[in-house]
């Protein structure tokens, strides 16, 4: 990793329940959340359970069975929240250019409305 994992950053606390969070989906390997400053009609917020800082940190050292269980939960919450047929965009910001701010790697899904071009 580029960075050592801080487990004190806000999304570790969320996923030890010291601080609450808007949870729509859990499992084994994520936990999905409302995105408590939306920048979307539906912004919700999908983390793995393990201590990973980035997409490339995750990437890189979590097993098999972490990475498909996430990328499943993604899907799931996704399809719950009724998303597949309109549409949705995800996003996961790694790294210093991309202005990560919370150093547990998240992603985003971005919903509910046309959501324009990318970087917009
Ligand atoms: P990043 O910029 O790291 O990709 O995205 C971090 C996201 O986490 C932002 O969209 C921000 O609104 C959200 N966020 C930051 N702190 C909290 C929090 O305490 N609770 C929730 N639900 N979202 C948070």
């Amino acid at each position: 990793a580029t960075q050592p994992y801080d487990d004190q950053n806000i999304f570790a606390k969320i996923l030890r329940g010291e601080i609450p969070s808007s949870k729509v989906y859990e499992d084994a390997h994520a936990l999905a959340f409302h995105d408590i400053n939306p920048q979307a009609p539906t912004h919700i917020l999908v983390i793995p359970k393990g201590a990973y800082v980035s997409w490339d940190d995750f990437s890189d050292r979590a097993s098999d069975e972490e990475i498909a269980g996430f990328v499943r939960a993604v899907g799931k919450v996704a399809r719950a929240a009724g998303l597949v047929a309109p549409g949705y965009r995800l996003l996961a910001n790694t790294g210093p250019d991309s202005n990560q701010e919370v150093p547990h790697l998240h992603v985003h899904i971005f919903a509910g409305a046309p959501l324009g071009p990318m970087l917009a």
